[in-house]
């Protein structure tokens, strides 16, 4: 019946304006849902809360309110976009972030649940660590250190990535939440570095580019053909940026500090060798909540 109603006219012409908010809901939900989109539901509720800047609640509430000609057009525009496999944060340009909603664009990495453990890892540490100054290496969005600074006002942060591009989301996504963080254009294995920081660090964080080239072609195609290369592989070696950090890492890392660093499920234990072969301490390999290797945790002696 609704399917009847969306192709009438042997075309698609659901976006018109004048149609209510819950036709267009579930219509944007079927053609999400017959693309092969998991979460259709709640994704065209998102699509739509974009679109009309109507609240969750105002969606479910006034089911038979109208969108505008403006909005049923953003809402097509929308709608459009991720049914050629754009992913739905670079779609909506957010993604939530440890309770924060974060800008995002195709210049830096979609922050993943993972790495919400990976800074939960971190604000474990004590408070006196994280106040002897907080890196992250590879910052992209700069969810990590905004993070950090939000939860633990009194640390010292600093987000280092060598995309200009990147830090300029970063910049905005800490002055949209109001964290106060230091931002440095930089590449992690530039030997320079420590000179470029100026100063030495207490907790030095990374999850940099780790997905060898050769699995390109079995990730997904939305994280493929979308999420920056630049944020993603590690080249033909799958250890190149963890070897950089290791020869880094003591130059900018105090004594008794500690270094975080997020993994492939693959290169826990080549990862842990590598800490270890270079005198790092107390050098430990943690998994995520699906169980898999995901981070390394070592201190300086
Ligand atoms: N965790 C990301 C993914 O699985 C990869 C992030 C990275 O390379 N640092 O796609």
């Amino acid at each position: 019946m609704l399917k009847a109603q969306i192709y009438d006219h042997g075309q698609f012409k659901f976006m018109d304006a004048g149609q209510t908010i819950s036709i267009l809901l579930s219509s944007t939900a079927l053609r999400l849902n017959e693309a092969g989109i998991e979460s259709a539901r709640t994704e065209a509720s998102w699509m739509l809360m974009h679109a009309t800047g109507r609240s969750k609640m105002d969606l479910i509430m006034r089911p038979d309110e109208k969108m505008t000609t403006d909005q049923a057009e953003h809402l097509q525009i929308l709608l459009s976009r991720r049914l050629e496999g754009v992913p739905i944060q670079y779609v909506l340009g957010v993604a939530d972030f440890y309770g924060r909603s974060f800008t995002v664009s195709p210049d830096v990495l979609i922050p993943r649940p993972e790495t919400e453990e990976l800074v939960e890892s971190v604000l474990r540490l004590d408070a006196e660590v994280l106040g002897g100054g907080v890196i992250d290496l590879g910052t992209g969005s700069g969810c990590i250190p905004i993070t950090i600074a939000c939860e633990r006002p009194g640390a010292l942060c600093v987000g280092v990535d060598v995309s200009a591009a990147a830090l300029r989301v970063a910049r905005s996504n800490a002055s949209q939440l109001g964290a106060n963080v230091q931002w440095v254009e930089a590449d992690m294995c530039d030997p320079a570095l420590q000179e470029m920081l100026g100063r030495t660090f207490s907790v030095l964080i990374s999850n940099p580019p780790y997905i060898p080239d050769e699995e390109a072609a079995s990730l997904q195609p939305e994280v493929r053909n979308h999420e920056p290369g630049l944020a993603l592989f590690s080249g033909s070696d799958p250890l190149h940026f963890y070897r950089a950090l290791c020869e880094q890492a003591p130059r900018i890392v105090r004594s008794g500090g500690y270094v975080l660093v997020e993994i492939h499920a693959d290169a826990g234990l080549a990862v842990l060798h590598l800490f270890e072969q270079a005198g790092w301490i107390d050098c430990a390999l943690q998994q995520d909540l699906s169980g898999r290797d995901r981070i390394i945790r070592a201190r300086m002696p």
